[in-house]
């Protein structure tokens, strides 16, 4: 394995380590647009954005905050 090779892999067992089983609702907020889009769009939502799901079915805060975005995109 090169240097480079075995950093990459330092970085990434990282960000693995550190990705949270469960989001907070500041995460939830920078994914709400992606998430949103793809609610409107009918288009399956990938992998990542299942978190903001997931989140959403715990807390009405954001569950709230969606409902107004889908709201204000369909008014668009
Ligand atoms: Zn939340």
């Amino acid at each position: 394995m090169s240097e480079t090779d075995a950093k990459l892999n330092a970085v990434i067992g990282m960000a693995m380590s550190v990705l949270p089983e469960e989001i907070g609702c500041d995460d939830c907020f920078d994914y709400f647009a992606a998430y949103a889009d793809h609610l409107t769009n009918g288009t399956p939502v990938p992998e990542p954005l299942r978190m903001v799901g997931s989140h959403l079915e715990r807390c009405a805060f954001c569950m709230e905050e969606l409902e107004l975005l889908l709201e204000a995109m369909k008014a668009r």
